[in-house]
């Protein structure tokens, strides 16, 4: 019938309501009606909101161990596909003769910055990066007091280790890993015996 979930909508939205109040909950649950405890929000920030694995704010990079072993070598895949263009690129490094340098096997960037004024949280930079050097964090307390420089997260702001990234997204990161583990070892020299 028409109109039938908009009824639907607003019958949800009246039982909330009453359920804000003890008698509203005492009628409910007269009625046998699931009373619930009324409550829309939280007591933010004393109380955290609990968000699914999946959540995802801005990207970070992530790095295994120390700093300097981050996971980027400077491709510019990501740079390339984001589609507001919010990701800026400087490298890879190089020395005096033009060479790219290495930093534990790998080119790094100089430098890698996210304005995430303007990034739209697609997680587009993720899917394309050949490296998994790129992940979509979940911490979303990250206000500011300026609308520029402050919110264009430089390299060493947006680093993040593996270990991190395990914790906030313990699923993504186990498939992550596994994927790395696979390429180490097709890419580790045979073995002499
Ligand atoms: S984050 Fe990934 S795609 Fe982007 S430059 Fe680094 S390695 Fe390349
Ligand atoms: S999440 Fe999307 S908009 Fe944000 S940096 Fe990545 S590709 Fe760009």
């Amino acid at each position: 019938m028409i109109g039938i979930g908009v009824l639907k909508g607003m019958w949800v939205t009246l039982r909330q309501f009453i359920g804000t109040y003890p008698a509203g909950r005492w009628l409910l649950k007269r009625a046998g009606l699931p009373e619930g405890d009324g409550l829309c929000t939280i007591e933010y920030p004393e109380v955290k909101q609990q968000h699914a694995e999946r959540h995802r704010v801005f990207p970070f990079l992530v790095y295994d161990a120390t700093p300097d072993n981050l996971r980027c070598v400077a491709c510019k895949i990501c740079e390339q596909e984001c589609p507001p263009q919010c990701i800026h690129i400087v490298g890879p490094a190089k020395d005096e003769q033009g060479r790219p340098l290495k930093t534990h096997g790998r080119t790094y960037p100089l430098r890698f910055d996210i304005d995430v004024s303007i990034c739209m949280s697609c997680r587009i930079c993720v899917d394309v990066c050949p490296f998994d050097a790129i992940e979509m964090d979940n911490a979303h307390e990250i206000s500011s007091g300026g609308r520029f420089q402050e919110l264009n997260y430089t390299k060493e702001q947006l680093l993040k280790s593996a270990d991190y990234f395990q914790k906030i997204k313990p699923t993504e990161a186990a498939v992550v890993d596994q994927r790395l583990a696979a390429k180490a070892k097709k890419s580790a020299p045979p073995s002499s015996s």
